[in-house]
């Protein structure tokens, strides 16, 4: 397994739909340990496929210890209860902003074997679960922000020392690990 570079904001992969998984083989396998093993290295609490440049539906996570994976994801919700708190991303580093989820969820897929796998979270764990499968959707969690927290997300985006206003929407990678100047991604690191 290896680190993989993180993608930040303004890679076009993180704005493009994933695909689902078809082939349940040696190579998925690969995936998703670079994923796990990525998500550790950056102290993420989650990573989905297309943050390390892959177009597949993946996403690993590490919730209170409880690691794992999920392949193609699909997501129910038990009942209409929300919450609100603080939310991060791994490729938007050192932001974060109050963001509504919904507090339980299910989601349903597979394991990296095809084998039917199920996640039913709540909390953190929710929270984890719906930032990563939106990251397989193209969507991030500054697009849930009401306009003027999006507003807000957006300068200090724009004004983050990782974000290059010159260069073009193209592959921005990510040192591995944190350095001096570039903030941890704290706790919610998604
Ligand atoms: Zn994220």
């Amino acid at each position: 397994m290896t680190v993989q570079p993180i993608r930040l904001f303004g890679d076009p992969v993180l704005r493009t739909p994933a695909e689902p998984v078809v082939d349940f083989d040696k190579e998925l396998r690969r995936l998703v340990a670079d994923l796990i093993e990525t998500m550790r290295t950056e102290a993420g609490a989650g990573l989905a496929a297309p943050q390390i440049g892959v177009g597949l539906r993946v996403f690993a996570f590490d919730v209170d210890d409880v690691v794992g994976h999920l392949v193609n994801p699909v997501l129910h919700f038990p009942d209409e209860e929300e919450q609100d708190g603080p939310e991060g991303c791994l490729s938007i580093p050192g932001l974060h902003f109050d963001t509504k989820r919904r507090r339980n969820v299910v989601a349903r897929g597979f394991d990296e074997h095809g084998e039917p796998a199920q996640l039913v979270g709540s909390g953190i764990m929710a929270r984890c679960v719906q930032h990563e499968t939106d990251h397989l959707d193209g969507v991030l969690f500054v697009d849930r922000l009401d306009q003027a927290a999006r507003k807000e997300a957006m300068k200090a985006i724009r004004e983050a020392p990782w974000y290059d206003l010159g260069a073009p929407p193209v592959v921005k990678v990510s040192p591995h690990g944190p350095r001096p100047g570039r903030p941890m991604p704290g706790p919610l690191g998604l």
